[in-house]
């Protein structure tokens, strides 16, 4: 199972219809990731880790075995969906470092054609030299 089973809530939401906690603030409302109460909206202290306000309430009744099921199916697809997206990120941020070395590779390429041109210019000349040589001999 997926690790969006914990405790975790979405962030609090503050409405004027909210119910008023231990403390006598507006409490807020937050959603359920829990398997056994996966998006079901309670209200709970803004300041309940700080305060030891345990005021907690449900907005929402409970959710059926189904429900429950295919809120927890959605939540693992969403997590899936979340990965793919960070390895597709990843996969962009190393682009381009590997045209950074394609570039490095053309350039070593470009140098070594460059120095085979003077190498071939050098033997052309030579070659040059030799049959000018020759020519005038044979003259
Ligand atoms: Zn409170």
């Amino acid at each position: 199972m997926s690790s969006s089973s914990s405790s975790s809530c979405t962030s609090g939401q503050l409405n004027v219809d909210n119910p008023v906690c231990f403390c006598g603030l507006k409490a807020s409302q937050r959603t359920s990731l829990t398997f056994d109460n996966p998006g079901r909206r309670f209200y709970g202290c803004i300041n309940y880790k700080r305060n030891s306000c345990d005021f907690f309430r449900w907005r929402d009744p409970e959710i059926c075995e189904r429900g429950k099921e295919y809120i927890i199916e959605l939540l693992e697809q969403i997590g899936h969906l979340k990965k793919k997206v960070i390895a597709l990120e990843n996969e962009i941020s190393t682009t381009p470092e590997d045209n950074y070395t394609l570039r490095k590779k053309l350039t070593n390429i470009e140098n070594s054609r460059m120095a085979l041109r003077e190498e071939m210019d050098r033997l052309i000349a030579k070659i040059t030299l030799v049959l000018a040589i020759q020519q005038s001999a044979d003259c």
